[in-house]
């Protein structure tokens, strides 16, 4: 006989983990997921192998400070720009979110975009559903040791190749593979590979789900983004009810019943395990997996399509759904114009710069024939992928000049160019200082030119 239940047992507040098995599924909505895994996977395994200009086309080189991006080199100077870029991808969130729901967490998501591999990989190792229910309940025997030991194996690698491609973003990406060949590589190249390999292993085949249901932050604040008519994906009730099993002959309204069968087949897709019949639910990650379920369902059964569907709240109690509204218009004006102006900013970049730092030694130089000679230290950062000649010219007070030694100075790409230049004007000005412009320009091409204001002191 067991025992009574303690009366003042305290309550618990922890949930055990219930493993999810999610059944494969085809269908439109999961054909469009199969294709953004295929172009987002594709494009980060295989753009650090892709050659640009005699380099690697993006590297985030950080010890040198400068990131490439095909034809583009950003420096510490261009920082803004990451952050500009930053803006806009919070801006998207909030306008897609309120768009069309969470598009982010269903087809995009690395979360989900790396589980779906995963489970792929488990499925081809494991089976199906049902094989992996019956495999897991059953003893530990040879064949379950074997195909659980392949499956780890198999993530196993997967993991490692995501890390190593991972730091191949950071470090040239064959020196990369030549180091791990070689089994030389550095300690934080090590430690970076193994951690991101262990991140992607225990999040993608793990976790899975949790990590959106428990770790995941937008989850919890995209439904602040939602209104009446953003679309979700949602189990039309008014259709579906009452629910209940049939024969496909048998006449569902002289039985007074919906269109739902209550098959379950919806719920059985589920990578997070929940039912979409019981609304809106903060663990949904809008996969469209129960769509593509439903729909077969409702193909074999002649009933027509989308009882569990993409719609609006709106749309569900019987109005229509309303795209152009007014947090749309200004959500997008916002993003229109954060984009326009991105982009017309990186093409009118100017790949110079210049700095200009006055020679603490003397304040200003008298020279015998009553010429004033100021001296300064000229810096010119040649941020543009190929080496340019630069010319020095000054303005600001009459008759001004300026001595860098040699009429062009010749500046490799990437090089910061260093250089003493003599400014003199031939005869003090008034007034002791004032300010005067120096120019660095390029005959090579018009963008290649920078200016910096300096003081020039005199008696
Ligand atoms: S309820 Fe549907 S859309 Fe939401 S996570 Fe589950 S299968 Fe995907
Ligand atoms: S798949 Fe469709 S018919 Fe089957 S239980 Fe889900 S909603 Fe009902």
């Amino acid at each position: 006989m067991n025992p009574p239940a303690a009366k003042d047992a305290p309550a618990s507040f922890y949930e055990a983990h219930k493993k999810i098995y999610p059944r494969e599924i085809d269908g439109r909505f999961q054909r469009l997921r199969n294709l953004a895994v295929w172009v987002l996977l594709g494009l980060y395994y295989l753009l650090p192998w892709v050659p640009w200009d005699g380099r690697q086309s993006v590297l985030f080189d950080l010890p040198a400070r400068k990131f490439y991006v095909f034809g583009l080199v950003f420096w510490p100077q261009d920082f803004f720009y990451l952050t500009w870029l930053l803006v806009i991808l919070g801006l998207s969130l909030f306008f897609f979110t309120a768009l069309a729901g969470r598009l982010w967490c269903g087809y995009a998501c690395p979360q989900t975009v790396w589980t779906d591999v995963f489970m792929s990989i488990e499925r081809r190792i494991e089976g199906d559903r049902n094989r992996r229910l019956k495999l897991d309940r059953g003893p530990w025997t040879g064949e379950k040791i074997l195909r659980k030991g392949s499956k780890h194996l198999a993530w196993a690698l997967l993991a490692l190749w995501t890390g190593f491609t991972f730091v191949g973003f950071f470090t040239p990406i064959q020196e990369l593979a030549a180091k791990v060949v070689s089994l030389s590589t550095g300690p934080w190249e090590t430690f970076w590979v193994l951690f991101y390999s262990f991140a992607t292993w225990g999040n993608a085949g793990l976790m899975r789900e949790q990590v959106c249901k428990y770790m995941c932050p937008y989850a919890r604040f995209q439904s602040a983004m939602f209104d009446q008519d953003t679309l979700i994906i949602a189990y039309d009730t008014g259709r579906g009810e009452p629910r209940g099993a049939r024969a496909r002959t048998a006449d569902r309204k002289s039985r007074g019943l919906g269109d739902c069968i209550d098959c379950k087949a919806c719920v059985q897709v589920c990578p997070t395990g929940i039912d979409i019949r019981e609304g809106l639910q903060y663990e949904c990650i809008a996969c469209a997996a129960c769509i593509d379920a439903c729909d077969a369902v409702m193909d074999k059964m002649n009933y027509p399509r989308g009882l569990v569907r993409y719609t609006s709240q709106k749309s569900l109690e019987g109005g229509g759904t309303t795209v152009v509204r007014p947090r749309m218009i200004v959500y997008g004006g916002l993003l229109a114009l954060l984009v326009i102006g991105f982009i017309v900013s990186i093409s009118m970049r100017t790949p110079v710069g210049l700095d200009v730092m006055r020679d603490r030694n003397a304040l200003y130089r008298k020279l015998p024939d009553g010429v004033i000679e100021n001296v300064y230290l000229l810096r010119i950062l040649n941020k543009d992928t190929a080496t340019h000649r630069y010319v020095l010219t000054a303005a600001g007070l009459p008759g001004i000049e300026i001595d860098a030694g040699m009429t062009e100075h010749v500046v490799g790409p990437g090089e910061v160019y260093s250089v003493a230049a003599r400014v003199r004007v031939p005869a003090a000005p008034a007034g002791g200082s004032h300010e005067i412009e120096i120019h660095a320009a390029s005959p090579d091409a018009p963008r290649l030119k920078a200016s910096r204001t300096a003081r020039f002191l005199g008696p």
